[in-house]
């Protein structure tokens, strides 16, 4: 960053890359606030995040919040709908779309009921991988037009309810995923006196590059493979079934970065559906399953949180593949079915949290360098006079061993504790001094290369990586974050971020950079009198369902967001986050014997008199307000 120049919002732009992340649904405005983009009816509108914000906290909402963005929801079952259609026309494809929302990308209940909604114009279903979803999903369906597919393991009561569901005039798709399920869903529909609609899950030997490798190839743990589809499609024929095998699935895995993946899994899944209308099966379905990427990087590459292709593409690629291996057989083209869940609802959810806290590198005081201890900083203040820039790696290494021949006088009682304090400031300005001038330097040594992320600041965040952003922690993923106010003012810090969970996993230390993944984020210096509010973008997809109560932090609070006619923001479905009782009642505790538990050590602190009856009233009311609470860091409001 040219540290000389004007700060602009075109800076603040290209800094944050929330252009090319943002998909149009998130900018910068002209008073340095995220806005969110509407389409459609509401394109003209936008409205600021920070005025959110602020409107939840005027509203008594607390922080962290996750909000969700019903438009954005609507646009994305649109969007895919539309290119997968227009592809289709484009190409002079015969068969049709349709796409099925597999529910455990974000199963709340809100969530599947807006699919249902929003998606009903196109007969977008459902897909469900287990008998819970399967219930959620035959409640909330109700377009006989639409599938719902069922996949994952299946015991005898999840086949009957979706063949129940079958007598409910919903298209449920049972597809067989071990080679035993076969004889289940004969036995079961011979005795419920229904036809079913079967699939199969073919295990595809192409393998996608990315984070979920393991999905395809002859080792993946769902499908069948080629001989155990020919001895599936044999038994059906035996049992007069054959009849009911319309629909071949496969899945390669999630966020497919690559677009070659894409279409070598389409060819192999067309090889394999013409296969099957060639054995006397009705087919007439072919699902592709997921895998459509977000790009969380904006980078547009074949990295893992990227893709290097567009929706379009995506669409006309998979559309071209089926259609020339079907043409090339003379078989019907099938109407084409995925399961995207990613591509629909990542954009959806925003996740906004509060700075509590800042540990500054180096610390922004000065330090005056008294009498008693000026003698034990000598060799810091000689490597610190010596400096030049022909040096730089000898006066770090210098630097380090002093320190840490001082740390061991503290050991023994040779330096005190203020003396320590001394020398440690000493040593982080004399660092912040030595990666000022490393960034002259022409050829920058390995060694020097990580000074910035040592000298970042740690600003302290109000909520828990583990509960809001599981996949951050696990598997490295990165997400989109940046403040959500102040850029038109040039951000001076740069920070890691620490969540509030007593653990040492609980921080983010990894960003979307200008060209490549950044150590640090850029962040403005945080003001006494305002919040400082951070977004965390794109979490729509798997986060709220694999987060996990780490310190018994819960699920944050959700609050749904339309943009009203007259252009404001209008709040709903305001959910409240798991308050400390919830969470306890989580792991097996009753609060109310809890409460129980502290009446009697209160009631025998008053006999024993360590405390008065009133003390006793209000330690009572005290941790009783605490179990109704929120259980992440609650900032005073004023009425
Ligand atoms: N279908 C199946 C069978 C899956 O296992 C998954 C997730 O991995 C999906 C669909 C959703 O994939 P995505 O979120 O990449 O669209």
């Amino acid at each position: 960053m040219d540290e000389q120049k004007t700060w602009s919002i075109a800076d603040a732009n290209e800094l944050y890359r929330i252009n090319e992340w943002g998909n149009g649904y998130f900018t910068i405005d002209d008073n340095g606030e995220v806005k969110v983009s509407l389409k459609g009816k509401y394109s003209q509108s936008g409205m600021s995040l920070m005025e959110i914000a602020t409107g939840l906290t005027e509203r008594g909402l607390k922080m962290p919040v996750l909000l969700r963005f019903s438009n954005i929801l609507d646009d994305r079952i649109q969007f895919i709908n539309e290119q997968f259609l227009e592809a289709m026309k484009e190409t002079n494809y015969k068969g049709s779309y349709r796409g099925v929302y597999p529910i455990k990308v974000n199963q709340q209940q809100q969530v599947i009921e807006e699919i249902c909604h929003f998606g009903k114009q196109y007969h977008h279903g459902l897909e469900t991988g287990s008998k819970a979803e399967l219930i959620a999903a035959l409640a909330y369906m109700d377009d006989p037009e639409a599938y719902v597919v069922c996949n994952g393991y299946k015991d005898e009561e999840y086949i009957d309810l979706a063949l129940k569901g079958l007598m409910l005039g919903i298209q449920t798709i049972l597809v067989i995923e071990m080679p035993s399920e076969a004889e289940i869903i004969v036995e079961r529909a011979r005795a419920l006196d229904i036809t079913p609609i079967i699939g199969i899950r073919m295990k595809p030997s192409t393998v996608a590059s990315g984070h979920w490798t393991d999905s395809g190839g002859e080792r993946s743990a769902f499908g069948l493979n080629t001989t155990q589809i020919i001895n599936t499609v044999d038994y059906l024929r035996g049992e007069g079934m054959l009849d009911s095998l319309q629909l071949l699935h496969y899945h390669l895995g999630s966020q497919i970065p690559n677009i070659q993946d894409i279409r070598l899994g389409a060819q192999e899944a067309a090889r394999f559906y013409v296969g099957l209308k060639q054995e006397g099966a009705p087919m007439g379905l072919l699902d592709i399953g997921g895998g459509l990427a977000v790009d969380y990087d904006g980078s547009r590459s074949n990295s893992a949180n990227s893709r290097n292709y567009s929706m379009k593409e995506y669409c006309v690629d998979v559309v071209e593949e089926v259609m020339a291996i079907c043409d090339r057989e003379g078989v019907e083209h099938p109407t084409l079915m995925s399961e995207s869940g990613r591509a629909l609802v990542a954009y959806y959810s925003v996740l906004l949290t509060n700075v509590l806290d800042v540990n500054q590198f180096p610390p922004e005081e000065e330090h005056e360098i008294t009498d008693d201890v000026r003698p034990v900083l000598e060799n810091l203040l000689w490597v610190k006079k010596s400096l030049s820039e022909k040096n730089l790696q000898e006066c770090i290494n210098d630097l380090n061993y002093y320190r840490e021949e001082i740390r061991m006088k503290f050991l023994y009682g040779q330096v005190n504790m203020r003396q320590r304090a001394a020398a440690e400031h000493l040593y982080w300005s004399i660092l912040s001094e030595i990666s000022q001038m490393v960034k002259d330097l022409e050829y920058i040594p390995t060694e020097l290369s990580n000074l910035s992320q040592q000298l970042s600041d740690i600003y302290y965040t109000n909520f828990s990586v583990f509960q809001s952003l599981p996949d951050m922690w696990a598997i490295d993923q990165l997400f989109p974050i940046m403040p959500i106010h102040r850029l038109n003012e040039r951000p001076t810090r740069r920070a890691t971020l620490s969540d509030i969970t007593c653990d040492c996993e609980g921080k983010i230390d990894r960003f979307i950079g200008r060209d490549e993944v950044e150590e640090y984020l850029h962040l403005h210096a945080l003001e006494d009198d305002t919040d400082y509010i951070i977004g965390v973008f794109l979490v729509g997809a798997y986060q709220e369902t694999l987060g996990d109560l780490h310190n018994l932090f819960g699920d944050t609070n959700v609050i749904s967001v339309t943009c009203a006619e007259n252009g404001n923001f209008l709040l709903h479905n305001e959910l409240d986050g798991d308050t400390v009782a919830d969470v306890l009642s989580y792991v097996e505790y009753d609060p109310k014997q809890l409460e129980a538990l502290i009446r009697i050590k209160a009631e025998k602190a008053v006999s024993e008199g360590t405390i008065t009856a009133v003390q006793r009233r209000k330690i009572i009311s005290a941790y009783s307000a605490g179990l109704r609470g929120y259980t992440y860091y609650e900032t005073d409001q004023e009425d």
